[in-house]
């Protein structure tokens, strides 16, 4: 969250929300809901809500400490809300 990565579509993550509120009968299979479960049980603090829509404040300003311009990828997390 928030690092430069190895995704070959970006350059680095940013994700101050994780979670998201599931709205439609697509919500069923949504690819997002099972990641935030498997990185749960990987430990990661982030996910410790499972799916629910959690704010990361300590995160919303981490690209003003980028030293130049990214493209960022956002993703597990509801994007209508953000
Ligand atoms: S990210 Fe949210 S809106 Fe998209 S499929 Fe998952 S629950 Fe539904």
């Amino acid at each position: 969250m928030g690092v430069k990565t190895g995704i070959e579509w970006t350059e680095a993550t940013w994700n101050p929300l994780t979670g998201c509120t599931q709205v439609s009968p697509g919500c069923a299979y949504c690819y997002a809901k099972i990641l935030s479960r498997r990185l749960k049980a990987m430990g990661n603090p982030r996910y410790v809500n499972n799916f629910e829509l959690t704010l990361h404040p300590d995160l919303l300003e981490l690209p003003l400490k980028w030293k130049s311009p990214l493209i960022i990828g956002r993703y597990i997390d509801d994007r209508a809300r953000f």
